[in-house]
């Protein structure tokens, strides 16, 4: 079986990380300490609060635990050092493509001296920032959380559609949209407009869906959305037909093992579908989500693939050029790194 440093040295792309999920312990104490925040907890409760070891008893329970983090992500200079960092995080990974998303509406809650201009620029110059340091390509995908308001969502869809379009410096790195957090209690009917908006501006579609609710959410998401990926979409395992219909859309699952068992998706990390899908020739990509509030890293996602589901070096060659062919950013972009690193 692989060694942690023969998988870490593996050429990796990772399409599924959430800026607000990956955000460094002690950067998170310095930000504090820097903007004067009370985050409710002391410097030796901070892991604890910050990360989750253990899973939880649902979904709605860990998004939670994100509170943390949105609070320090309070400024300009907060949020390019984060995004930068994840940069870097990734680099040491071993990823050579990375797409990162972020969502503005969920990061402005609440601070009213901080807007989606200023966030999307932020991330965008962090993310130059570590463009220039390592040789990594990176794209962004704009999310809108599902529990905000409809008109919150509508704005932030706009702002990212005219970053997207518009000039400011690398611009061109936001490629994708995202429907993220509970969909448990919410009408897939309503994000609709959004989606179809975000897609004739250009963005690639991807969606959560099929993480903590069912099939049919999946199906439904499929049909409405005519998503190009599919964040999580793990319960969809237990539907032959679509499965079938998921192989032969080529849609791609963005899997995340350890992520679902913290928020009690599947009752262990042996019993996620990962291998499931890959025979039946589904494209899948395998992701960290939110490494540093679950405490992990990416390679020790591949680490569960080679030792749970007996993945080896070939698998995960071929699973990073699907991952690299389903990105999100431009062609020219996709080909180089296909070319160069894998
Ligand atoms: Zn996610």
């Amino acid at each position: 079986m692989l060694t942690r440093n023969a998988i870490r040295a593996l050429p990796k792309c990772e399409l599924h990380r959430h800026l607000d999920g990956s955000v460094r312990l002690e950067t998170i104490a310095e930000l504090a300490a820097h903007h004067n925040l009370d985050l409710g907890c002391s410097d030796e409760e901070l892991a604890e609060r910050a990360t989750i070891g253990e899973p939880m008893s649902n979904l709605q329970e860990v998004l939670q635990s994100f509170s943390i983090t949105q609070k320090v992500l309070c400024s300009y200079d907060a949020i390019k050092r984060v995004a930068f960092e994840n940069v870097e995080d990734a680099f040491r990974d071993g990823v050579k493509l990375l797409e990162l998303r972020f969502a503005p509406p969920f990061i402005s809650a609440g601070k009213n001296d901080l807007g989606n201009d200023e966030i999307i620029e932020a991330v965008l110059d962090g993310v130059d920032q570590g463009m220039e340091k390592y040789p990594i390509q990176v794209g962004l995908i704009g999310i809108v959380p599902r529990p905000f308001d409809y008109s919150v969502n509508h704005r932030a869809t706009e702002d990212i559609i005219r970053y997207a379009r518009g000039r400011y410096k690398h611009s061109e790195r936001i490629c994708g949209f995202d429907l993220a957090d509970d969909e448990l209690k919410i009408t897939h009917e309503k994000f609709v407009p959004l989606i179809n908006r975000a897609a004739s501006a250009g963005l690639g579609i991807t969606v959560h869906t099929g993480e903590n609710t069912d099939a049919r959410c999946v199906k439904k998401s499929m049909d409405l959305y005519k998503p190009r990926r599919i964040g999580h979409g793990i319960q969809a395992a237990g539907d032959d037909s679509l499965l079938n219909r998921m192989r032969d859309s080529g849609i791609m699952l963005e899997l995340c093992p350890t992520s679902n068992w913290l928020t009690h998706s599947v009752s262990s990390i042996e019993e996620h579908p990962l291998p499931l899908f890959y025979r039946r020739g589904i494209p899948l990509s395998i992701n960290s989500d939110d490494p540093r509030l679950m405490n992990i890293d990416l390679v020790h996602e591949y680490e569960i693939c080679a030792r749970y589901y007996g993945l080896e070096s070939d698998d995960f060659t071929k699973i990073n050029r699907e991952a690299v062919s389903h990105s999100f950013l431009p062609d020219d972009i996709r080909k180089e790194v296909l070319k160069t690193c894998f």
